[in-house]
């Protein structure tokens, strides 16, 4: 960036999360399109109110086949081809177990073991139908829920990025609590902290500098609780009905596509570091930094961006060494 640019930061608080908006020029009308432009979404996507094209599909469950508009019905399209994928740890009908444990939410605790073996049931990808003809989604079975939280913030990063191009802004920042889209390339790229999990909010284990592209981090350390002595997250895994347990600690997607970012956090979390690599030999766009309980910091490569560790005490390698 140089001397005489300015960036400009606006914020917000909505879908339950910091908002941040970055451009380079004062532009407050700009900044309040752009909240309401979230918000618009966070009204047709939202789960945590009563009201919402979501919560219409969900209340209508094992009843009957509820319309959308197009972009809901993409994006429930989109999660469930991510549901669909052999061994996936995401599901967008992971609902009924998110709204029984309530992590990050007031009255999260552990539930009963028989209550989570009777949800599971509820959680089947499969029986959420789709009829793309007639833009209509149904839940085959009563008290089956839609979750997009671990989707929905991606797509939304991207649609704030159209909108921003749409208005001529050349470069900009959009983060969403930690799902980051930016546009362009300002001198020395967009540099992005990467956050030292279950440190004081602005403690860093590095950075990493990114031009027009996504920056999607999903970590256990944000969303969580503990009980006799053991710590419960938010991310749950759909086979078992319990937090996915590994050695993880924060997974970042780099990818041109925040709801790619979104999505493969996600698959990632499932995977752990040794598959994610792997899989990750096959999608050359999409690249990975895990963290872990042991202090590694593993990259599945970095053509996309350029990571400079500023904690010592992590351990910095690539996939291919790792
Ligand atoms: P990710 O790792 O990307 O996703 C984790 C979230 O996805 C979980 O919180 C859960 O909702 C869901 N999930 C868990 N396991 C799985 C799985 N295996 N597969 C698929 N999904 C899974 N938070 C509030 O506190 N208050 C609000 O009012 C609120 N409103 C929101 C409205 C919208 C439209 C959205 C998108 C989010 C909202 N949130 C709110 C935040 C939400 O509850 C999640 O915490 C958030 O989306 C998690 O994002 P992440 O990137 O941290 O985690
Ligand atoms: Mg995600």
């Amino acid at each position: 960036m140089s001397q005489t640019e300015r960036v400009y930061s606006y914020s917000a608080v909505l879908m339950g999360s910091p908002i941040l908006l970055k451009l380079f020029g004062h532009n407050e009308a700009l900044a309040s399109d752009v909240f309401r432009l979230i918000k618009q979404y966070e009204d047709l996507l939202t789960v945590n109110r009563a009201q919402s094209q979501v919560m219409s599909i969900n209340h209508a469950a094992g009843r009957q086949a509820v319309d959308v508009s197009r972009p809901v019905f993409e994006l429930i399209k989109c999660a469930k081809a991510a549901s669909m994928l052999p061994g996936s740890a995401f599901n967008l009908a992971i609902g009924p177990l998110v709204k029984r444990w309530k992590i990050g939410f007031k009255g999260d605790s552990v539930p009963p073991a028989d209550e989570i073996a009777a949800l599971l049931p509820l959680t089947r990808p499969e029986n959420v139908v789709l009829d793309e003809a007639a833009l209509t989604v149904f839940l085959t079975q009563p008290n089956m829920e839609i979750d997009l939280g671990a989707i929905a913030k991606g797509y939304i990063a991207d649609r704030v990025r159209d909108f921003l191009q749409r208005q001529g802004v050349e470069q900009g920042l959009i983060n969403l609590g930690g799902n980051v889209q930016t546009l362009g390339s300002p001198e020395g790229g967009w540099s992005i902290g990467l956050k030292k999990p279950f440190a004081q909010a602005d403690a860093l284990i590095g950075s990493l500098e990114v031009e027009n592209k996504s920056v999607v981090t999903s970590g256990v350390y944000e969303r969580y609780f503990e009980q006799d002595g053991r710590r419960y997250h938010h991310i749950l895994d759909p086979r078992t009905g319990y937090p996915l347990d590994n050695e993880l600690e924060s997974v970042t997607v780099i990818s041109a596509q925040s709801i790619d970012g979104d999505i493969w956090t996600t698959l990632l979390y499932g995977m752990g570091v040794k598959k994610g690599c792997a899989a990750l030999r096959n999608r050359p766009d999409i690249e990975a930094i895990f963290v872990t309980g042991q202090r590694e910091v593993i990259l599945s490569s970095a053509t996309l961006f350029r990571f400079t560790l500023f904690d010592k005490a992590y351990r910095l390698t690539t996939g291919s060494t790792a």
